[in-house]
């Protein structure tokens, strides 16, 4: 029997947040190649095949001589470059000619940095050998076998560097996400349209679509379509193989909101229909087997929070990352007069870290309907229900976003 109970409650947005993961499978995998991995999520634990450094080498351009050997002057007999397997053994009063990366011979204990020789009668002489043996010992950083890499981690440009180390050369990482939006609106017409007075211009299409790229995931399918039911319907029902469906507009219960009877009507099961949260209240989740819908409020200010404090965190949760948003604590730059709200609010800041912390300055912030509030935006200050009187400098948590 279906499960009605998020249907008549007001979730927080915790729950909510924890509704959707519950609903959420992790990713298959697939592998592919290190500069395509860039950016992507971890699946394999990811060991050294190697000690590392792999033998005794060099440090240093200079000359390898025997431990402990205090000889004046060194008879040199021989050279090793890096990558030569080419390696002179040395006797006492001997040195070989050495370079950086070089594989040092095994009678060698010492490499002596090469400002510090001179060749006197075809001899070499140290002025200064110093204390160091300037050799980096085979396994020193870490041996064969140890975890460079976990599962779960997101692969940038220092972890490539980590698996190209390894040898691993076709990571197993998460395959991206398949999403499609559905924008629904008699009233929405394209950004490049000049709007009649009665129209909007698109803005949201190119917000999922930048947020999407932004989360790694892939913008499958964009269509944009009046609050026509039948036409929404067509559409939906040849959206079987995307892993997630939005649908923009008509969230809510007005008689031409269409997202909840469509996705009832498609067979999708729904979870949830109101969130305690402003802006973004009308949220719909729905699932059909592995497949997700959401139906977000038309508002780009809603879809950026429901974007922030879900989305991102169930794209995070289905790639196998650590599912954000993590709540910081930072202080106000400046007092600011919230509105008294019996919702938990998200209020747009900017957020600037200082030296004993994150700094927020709200941003002016009217409405959901407010786009201008998001110029600069890229926190969002958690106003707990009733909670708006927040002194200067007072504690406040906030989200940081990325877009
Ligand atoms: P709705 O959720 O469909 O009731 O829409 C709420 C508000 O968001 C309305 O004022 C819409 O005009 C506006 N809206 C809906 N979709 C978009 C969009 N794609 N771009 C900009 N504004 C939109
Ligand atoms: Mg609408």
């Amino acid at each position: 029997m279906e499960d009605t109970r998020y249907l008549t409650a007001m979730l927080s947005v915790l729950e909510t947040r924890d509704l959707i993961l519950s609903h959420a499978p992790v990713l298959e995998t697939e592998s592919v190649s290190l500069p395509d991995a860039h950016g992507r999520v971890l699946r394999e634990t990811v060991c050294a095949d190697a000690d590392s450094p792999p033998f005794d080498c060099s440090a240093m351009d200079g000359y390898a001589i025997r431990a402990g050997d205090d000889s004046d002057h060194f008879r040199l007999v021989g050279e090793v470059q890096a990558g030569s397997d080419n390696i002179p053994e040395i006797a006492t009063g001997e040195c070989v000619r050495i370079f950086t990366g070089a594989k040092v011979p095994s009678s060698a204990g010492k490499v002596i940095m090469q400002e510090q020789a001179i060749l006197e009668n075809g001899l070499v002489r140290f002025e200064d050998a110093g204390p160091q043996s300037h050799i980096r010992k085979q396994g020193e950083n870490g041996k064969r076998g140890d975890v460079m890499l976990s599962s779960g981690c997101r692969l940038e440009a220092l972890e490539l560097a980590i698996l190209a180390n390894c040898g691993v050369v076709m990571p197993t990482i998460s395959r991206r996400l398949r999403f499609a939006h559905l924008v629904t609106g008699n009233e929405i017409v394209p950004p490049e349209t000049t709007p009649s007075g009665t129209q909007i211009r698109d803005s949201n299409s190119i917000l999922i679509r930048s947020l999407l790229h932004r989360h790694g995931a892939t913008l499958v399918d964009q269509q944009r379509v009046g609050d026509d039911p039948v036409a929404l319907r067509e559409i939906a029902g040849s959206l079987p193989d995307h892993d997630i469906i939005l649908i923009s507009g008509g969230a809510s219960v007005g008689a031409y909101d269409f997202t909840l009877p469509l996705l009832k009507e498609a067979g999708f099961e729904i979870h949830l229909q109101k969130v305690n949260l402003r802006p973004g209240k009308p949220l719909i989740f729905a699932t059909r087997g592995k497949q997700l819908a959401f139906g977000l409020p038309g508002n780009p200010v809603s879809h950026w929070v429901v974007f922030s404090l879900f989305i991102a965190p169930l794209i995070a949760h289905m790639i196998g990352a650590p599912a954000t948003p993590r709540f910081h604590t930072g202080k106000l730059a400046t007092e600011h007069q919230f509105r008294p709200d019996n919702r938990h609010t998200f209020w747009p800041c900017r957020a600037e870290p200082g030296p004993g912390g994150y700094l927020l300055t709200p941003l002016r912030f009217v409405s959901s309907g407010d786009i201008l509030c998001m110029a600069g935006a890229n926190a969002l200050l958690s106003l707990p229900s009733g909670e708006n009187d927040i002194a200067a400098n007072g504690l406040v948590e906030f989200i940081l976003c990325e877009s």
